[in-house]
């Protein structure tokens, strides 16, 4: 039956794939090594309160520094470290990073949440929760100031075993977010399943307000409510975006209008100019 349709399949994809996967194993092993070697950061995106304006988190992104002086981008190459595993240390790595600024800030007098992403490969290690708990112990830090923050799509590729991970870390103390909302091709029956603390509403629902009224970006902070979750709004550049959103009673809020993301020293100059 489908032999013609394989064939021709196979002769057709065969040497784009190639390429593909020839450069993709080149820039893993890149990341490997760059990451043996200490040269990737963490940055930190300020999280704000709609209505007051204050600090009140800020979130971990990843940054892998290229030669030109500029960087790889984590939508290029977060995907390839989780096709290989290799963002079980890495996710490791951020984690022990964001409970280090999280104590540093705390002695400085900044007391805030710190957001991490995490991956499905990461759940799939048996020893994830009991490591997350270590890690928190070992730096002193209070479980609710560290979020996870986790993609609608963690959850339709292994339900069960993320559903119990997150439950255990949720006892804990520890916040968790469903990241990038309404953007994944699941149903909203897992909402209900979840342990959330928190749901971010997605950039695409922001981006165009106040051409477009927002109606989805509305419909998700009543969902929340109605949850008894707190929303929080990814993607805010403008004025009217920020000013929308929290008549929508959207509470809190991440985007380039507030602060983009930065190295640990800049935030602090960053928070210190709050004060
Ligand atoms: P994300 O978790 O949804 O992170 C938010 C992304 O939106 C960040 O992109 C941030 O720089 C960007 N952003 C924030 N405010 C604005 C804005 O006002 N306008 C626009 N245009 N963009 C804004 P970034 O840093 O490039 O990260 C991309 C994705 O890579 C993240 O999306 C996350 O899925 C993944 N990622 C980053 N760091 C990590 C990590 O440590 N672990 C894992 N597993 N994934 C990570
Ligand atoms: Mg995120
Ligand atoms: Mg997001
Ligand atoms: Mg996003």
């Amino acid at each position: 039956l489908g032999k013609k349709h394989l064939r021709f399949n196979y002769e057709y994809y065969l040497p784009e794939m190639e390429e593909k996967m020839a450069w993709q194993l080149g820039v893993l092993k890149e990341l490997r090594h760059d990451f043996s070697e200490h040269k990737l950061e963490v940055w930190y995106q300020p999280q704000i309160c709609l209505s007051t304006r204050e600090v009140i988190g800020c979130e971990a992104l990843l940054r892998w520094p290229n030669e030109q002086g500029s960087f790889i981008s984590p939508a290029i190459f977060v995907p390839l470290a989780e096709q290989s595993g290799l963002i079980i240390p890495i996710g490791q790595w951020v984690l022990e990073q964001a409970c280090k600024t999280q104590s540093e800030l705390l002695e400085l007098g900044f007391d805030m949440r710190i957001a991490v992403n995490v991956s499905v490969p990461q759940f799939r290690d048996p020893q994830f929760v009991t490591k997350v708990k270590e890690t928190l112990a070992k730096y002193n830090i209070t479980p609710h100031k560290i979020e996870l923050e986790v993609t609608e799509s963690i959850v339709m590729d292994e339900p069960e075993i993320v559903i119990e991970a997150l439950t255990e870390l949720k006892e804990h103390g520890l916040e968790i977010a469903i990241d990038d909302f309404g953007t994944g091709f699941s149903s909203l029956s897992y909402l209900k399943k979840l342990p959330l603390n928190r749901i971010k509403i997605d950039r695409a629902f922001v981006k165009d307000i106040p051409e477009d009224t927002g109606a989805i970006a509305e419909l998700i902070v009543s969902l929340g409510k109605k949850l008894g979750l707190n929303t929080i709004a990814e993607g805010i550049e403008n004025e009217d975006q920020a000013n929308c959103l929290r008549l929508m009673g959207c509470e809190e809020a991440q985007g380039f209008m507030f602060a983009k993301p930065m190295p640990f020293k800049e935030l602090q100059e960053f928070l210190l100019s709050k004060k």
